[in-house]
C-alpha cells in the first residue's frame, strides 16, 4: 500500500496522464471528444511538490497550466473492471499538468509522441495526498486553479469524459498499474499560458491547495 506518512518521498513508476477528457477543454483544442481515453506517460523526475518551483525549459516559448484531480494507485491492479476500479485508488491529490503547447502542437502537425512538451523536470506538481477514505465520490469535486490570485480555470469533476473508475478500469487493461503510481485524470477548459514569477495555486474540493512558483530555466 502506498504510504502517505512518506507523502514527500512518493517516486512513482508511472505517471499516467489523460487528455480531452472535459469537453469543453477538447472543444478549446479545436478537437473531439475521444471513444476511448487518450493516454500519455510522464517521467518521475517530472515530479514537484507543493511550494516547489516550475522551471520554464529554454525549448519552450509557450508553457501552459492544466489543472487535474490526481488518483494513486494502493495496490497492484491489473484488468481490473470498472465496478471494482477505485478499489484500488489509495489517495487524491490536486495537481498541474504542465504542457510546452508549441511543442506539443508542433508534436500533434508531425504525429511524434508528446513525451517532449509533457514530461520536462518540474512538468507534473502534486499536492498533498489525502487519504481516498475522505474523497467519497471523486466524481463530486471543484477544481480550480489561480494564476497570481486570478481565477484561470474552474469546472466540476462531474464534467469528465471518462469517470475516475473508467480510467483506472482502462488504464489496468493496458498497464499493471502498482502502488505510487499516479493517474493525472485531465483537465477542464480554460488552461493558458505561464509566465516566470507566476504565482500558480490549483485547488480541489477537500483536498489541500497546490502552490507553485514559475520560474525561467537558468542558462
Ligand atoms: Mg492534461
Amino acid at each position: 500500500m502506498a504510504d502517505f506518512s512518506a507523502d514527500h518521498k512518493i517516486r512513482p513508476g508511472k505517471i499516467l496522464c489523460i487528455g480531452k477528457n472535459y469537453a469543453l477543454h477538447a472543444a478549446e483544442m479545436r478537437s473531439q471528444v475521444p471513444k476511448a481515453p487518450v493516454v500519455f506517460l510522464k517521467p518521475s523526475t517530472a515530479l514537484v511538490r507543493d511550494g516547489g518551483a516550475v522551471i520554464l525549459p529554454a525549448l519552450s516559448e509557450d508553457v501552459h497550466h492544466e489543472v487535474e484531480l490526481v488518483a494513486v494507485i494502493g495496490q497492484c491492479a491489473h484488468n481490473v473492471s470498472e465496478h471494482d476500479a477505485l478499489s484500488f485508488v489509495e489517495g487524491y491529490a490536486v495537481g498541474l499538468d504542465m504542457t510546452a503547447r508549441d511543442l506539443q502542437d508542433a508534436a500533434k502537425r508531425k504525429g511524434h509522441p508528446w513525451s517532449v512538451s509533457k514530461g520536462f523536470d518540474t512538468f507534473a506538481p502534486l499536492g498533498t495526498v489525502v487519504s481516498a477514505r475522505d474523497v467519497p465520490d471523486p466524481q463530486d469535486l471543484e477544481l480550480a486553479l489561480t494564476v497570481n490570485g486570478i481565477n484561470r480555470q474552474r469546472a466540476h469533476t462531474s464534467a469528465m469524459v471518462f469517470s475516475v473508475a473508467a480510467l483506472v478500469a482502462w488504464c489496468s487493461s493496458i498497464f499493471t498499474l502498482e502502488p505510487g503510481d499516479l493517474l493525472y485524470t485531465g483537465t477542464p477548459h480554460g488552461v493558458g499560458p505561464v509566465h516566470a514569477g507566476d504565482l500558480l495555486v490549483a485547488t480541489c474540493t477537500g483536498l489541500p491547495p497546490l502552490r507553485v512558483r514559475v520560474r525561467r530555466e537558468a542558462v
